[in-house]
Formats: structure tokens, C-alpha cells, sequence
């Protein structure tokens, strides 16, 4: 009965705005692994572009321990010191605390998103643009943001970075779905894949 409930609320094209995973979760009583009422939280629309729910680091803390534990030793650190609730929140990564040029240089001209500012691009968003794969994509989310805003993007980017067979959010580097096991894990990879691959192979990349 209960797994008809849940084909038939899937189903309904009256519920594609909302959240299906959310209903079932709700109908189970099953804790969500993050707030999904947070997804269009500007917590999670990072200054630099970045959607925050795709990061390796925020997928860990929100609902993957073990992936926090590895994250933490590749970084010498502890999972708690490593935690991260997206680019605006009060805990967020060491890099994103401790290295970032565009967060507080953004606060400082009391703007949301680098594309707003004059400057943009500068030489400091794209040295950090130019030095990994996950960040391929930056110019264009500044460019969307501001055609679109950051609510409709973080939607669009939920749909991009989901798995097309489950829903579930993978970051870029996934090889495949962490929970279903497609391959490619999100349109982001499928798109990419060759550069992230490329990337990776290169000797002295991290
Ligand atoms: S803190 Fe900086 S690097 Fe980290 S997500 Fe925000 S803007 Fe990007
Ligand atoms: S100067 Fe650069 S880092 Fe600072 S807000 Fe403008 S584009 Fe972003
Ligand atoms: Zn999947």
C-alpha cells in the first residue's frame, strides 16, 4: 500500500516542483539527510559560483561520515575540523576559511555574488577558477545568477548535479552514482568527465 502511495505521488505531474524525495521522506518518517527546505537557501549559492550541495566536503558532513573521514585525513585534519554548511554558513571548510580571496573581498564591497562586482572577472577568481575541475563551470553560474537569480540557478543546479536515474545530488568527482551506481553519477560529470579524468592523470595533480 505504502509503496503505491509513493509510485502515485511520484507520478503525479503535479508534484515535479516539488521535492518527491522530500514526500517519501515525510511519508516514512525518514530523517532527511539534509534540510531540503534549505535548497534555496543562499547558504548554499557560493560567492565564487560554486553550488555548495555538489561539494564533496558538504556532502560528507550533511549525511557521509565516511567520506568526511577520508576527506579529513587527505587533509591531516579530523572530520570535525573539516565540516562545512556551505559558503555562507558559520562552519565552513578550512580552505573556504582560511584561503578564500572572494568571500570576504565580496563582503567588503557588500555584494552577494563576484559577478556583481566591477572588477569581475578578476585575477583572483581566476586563478582559483583555473585551478581545478570542479570550478569548470564558474562564469557561466555568474552569468545565470544574474540573468536569473540565485533561487531559479540553485534549482537548475540541483537538477544538474543530480543523478538522472535516483536524484541524489553527487558531487563532481563521484565516478559513479553513491547510491544507485549510475554512471555518469550527474549531467556536470557527464559533461566533463574528460577534463575531470585528464585532471586527475596529470602527475602532479592532488
Ligand atoms: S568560501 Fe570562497 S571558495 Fe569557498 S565556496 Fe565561498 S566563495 Fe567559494
Ligand atoms: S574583486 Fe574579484 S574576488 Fe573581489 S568581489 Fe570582485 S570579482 Fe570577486
Ligand atoms: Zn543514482
Amino acid at each position: 500500500m505504502l509503496l503505491f502511495l509513493i509510485i502515485f505521488i511520484v507520478k503525479q505531474k503535479k508534484y515535479k516542483h516539488v521535492d518527491h524525495t522530500e514526500v517519501i521522506r515525510k511519508i516514512l518518517k525518514i530523517e532527511a539527510p539534509f534540510n531540503l527546505t534549505m535548497e534555496y537557501s543562499k547558504q548554499h549559492a557560493a560567492v565564487c559560483g560554486l553550488y555548495c550541495p555538489a561539494c564533496s566536503v558538504f556532502i560528507g558532513t550533511q549525511e557521509d561520515p565516511q567520506r568526511l573521514e577520508f576527506i579529513a585525513k587527505q587533509s591531516n585534519s579530523i572530520p570535525e575540523e573539516i565540516k562545512c554548511y556551505g559558503c555562507r554558513s558559520e562552519k565552513r571548510f578550512i580552505f573556504c576559511e582560511q584561503d578564500c580571496k572572494m568571500f570576504p573581498c565580496a563582503q567588503e564591497k557588500g555584494i552577494d555574488f563576484c559577478g556583481e562586482c566591477e572588477e569581475y572577472p578578476c585575477n583572483d577568481i581566476k586563478e582559483f577558477q583555473a585551478k581545478m575541475p570542479h570550478r569548470l563551470e564558474l562564469w557561466e553560474a555568474q552569468e545565470r545568477i544574474k540573468k536569473v537569480g540565485y533561487e531559479e540557478w540553485l534549482e537548475e543546479m540541483e537538477k544538474h548535479y543530480s543523478c538522472p536515474e535516483c536524484d541524489t545530488i553527487n558531487s563532481t568527482y563521484d565516478p559513479r552514482c553513491r547510491s544507485c551506481g549510475h554512471v555518469p553519477c550527474n549531467q556536470y560529470n557527464a559533461i566533463h568527465g574528460k577534463e575531470i579524468l585528464d585532471f586527475f592523470s596529470k602527475p602532479n595533480s592532488k
